[in-house]
């Protein structure tokens, strides 16, 4: 393999990597995709909830009949005691609304870059950076067997939650454990989820984790675990209490599995940088990733509409210093920062309230009709219904 020359390499085929590569590729710049995967979108390694309306616009997605499978009215959040609060799809956040068939989604937004003017090669990996007066310039990459440098004038390090790319330019991505949720889920056929809503089941909040349940018909769903990294004791841990969960409830203890995922997502608050010289990280290799849900796939590819964007004028101006790349880290932030870390104090804080905690705030907010769910409407009830939790909720307000 001979080496190559772009304006941009984008390392990583995930929504995040692809989305940056269409609207870099639509402002001119000469784009190349590379992607270790055989093929795109596969395996699939996520819940396949996602939410309808604007932001798919505002990325330039257009819903399709390929990859929307399943459309609910909203998200049923369940506490220990069982108390259900029904969130409307409308305020319930990027993650409910639709659930798709991930393998195809992830090939479609391919195709929109390709279609757009960037190039792709699947099964070649980046396996390092190439540097140059303190600058990044391009990668290391492997095709088969064999190595080759593409050099480029930005690298974008969109390689998801193991991204070695944002390491390899001592960008600190690292993660505590308690900041990361390991998870395994079943696809299952034969059982009966309630088709309307994804269910998000918090069983023991102590436990760090929670069970979810997306339909994908009235007979089919994704039913999975998270559980924080720190609250693992064993091997297995996570699969195990999935386990337990489906054998205690005949809806789903008579399906069957077609599929099985395992895999991990960052729950942290929003890392401190995310571009350097000649470099950027977009979706969960920046860690864009809601931390209270686990969801990553919108933020990720609102953050990569602006990374491509600012790639387009960089390339334009032929500016390509962490300076002006600081256009994207401010663009980001500006839309996802404070709703990130907003969701991370959030969930650090629910962590660490009790089961009985979790009731009252379930119950209260289940019982009463809140139009918009600002953490100050829930802060309102809270302290209508539970003065007694105001004082341990005081640091979110
Ligand atoms: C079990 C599970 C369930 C989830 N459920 C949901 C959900 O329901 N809704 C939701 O919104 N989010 C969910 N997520 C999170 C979601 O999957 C991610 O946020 C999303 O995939 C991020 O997109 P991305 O493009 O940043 O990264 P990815 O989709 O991970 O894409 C990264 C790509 O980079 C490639 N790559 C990695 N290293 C290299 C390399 N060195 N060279 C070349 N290519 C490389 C990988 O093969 C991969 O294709 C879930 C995650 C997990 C693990």
């Amino acid at each position: 393999m001979k080496d190559l020359n772009v304006d941009v390499v984008v390392v990583g085929a995930g929504p995040a990597g692809t989305i940056t590569a269409k609207y870099a590729a639509k402002s001119g710049a000469r784009v190349l995709i590379i992607e270790k995967r055989q093929e795109i979108g596969s395996p699939v390694r996520c819940g396949e909830g996602i939410a309808g309306g604007r932001w798919l616009d505002d990325v330039g997605i257009r819903e399709s009949d390929k990859w929307l499978t399943h459309r609910v009215k909203g998200a049923k959040i369940v506490s220990p005691d069982g108390s259900t609060l029904i969130i409307d799809e409308k305020i319930a956040g990027k993650e409910v609304g639709m659930v798709i068939e991930r393998d195809i989604f992830d090939k479609e937004l391919a195709r929109d870059a390709i279609m757009a003017g960037a190039d792709i090669m699947i099964k070649t990996s980046a396996i390092g950076l190439l540097n140059k007066d303190k600058r990044i310039i391009g990668v290391r990459a492997k095709h088969m067997d064999s190595k080759f440098n593409i050099s480029a004038n930005i690298v974008v390090g969109a390689d998801g939650f193991e991204s070695q790319v944002g390491r390899w330019a001592q960008i600190d991505t690292t993660l505590a454990p308690k900041d990361i949720s390991t998870c395994f889920q079943y696809r299952m056929i034969d059982i009966e989820p309630d088709p309307d809503y994804c269910e998000f089941i918090i069983e023991d909040v102590l436990k760090g984790g929670y069970i979810w349940v997306f339909p994908k018909g009235k007979d089919e769903a994704n039913v999975g675990c998270g559980m924080q990294l720190n609250k693992i004791k064993e091997k297995g841990a996570v699969r195990a209490y999935l386990d337990d969960f489906i054998k205690r409830h005949p809806q789903y203890s008579s399906g069957k599995t077609i599929e099985m995922v395992a895999g991990a997502v960052s729950v942290s608050a929003p890392i401190e940088r995310t571009v350097g010289e000649g470099i950027l990280l977009v979706g969960d290799a920046a860690r864009q990733v809601n931390p209270m849900t686990g969801g990553g796939i919108a933020n990720g590819c609102i953050a990569a509409k602006i990374a491509g964007e600012v790639i387009g004028e960089a390339v334009a101006v032929g500016d390509f210093s962490a300076e002006f790349l600081a256009k994207y880290e401010k663009g980001w932030r500006k839309k996802l920062e404070d709703s990130l870390y907003l969701n991370w104090a959030a969930r650090e804080k629910l962590t660490t309230l009790g089961n009985e905690a979790i009731n009252k705030i379930i119950k209260s907010l289940s019982e009463v009709k809140i139009d918009q769910l600002s953490t100050l409407k829930i802060i309102k009830v809270i302290s209508d219904r539970h003065p007694e939790l105001l004082e341990e909720l005081s640091d979110l307000i």
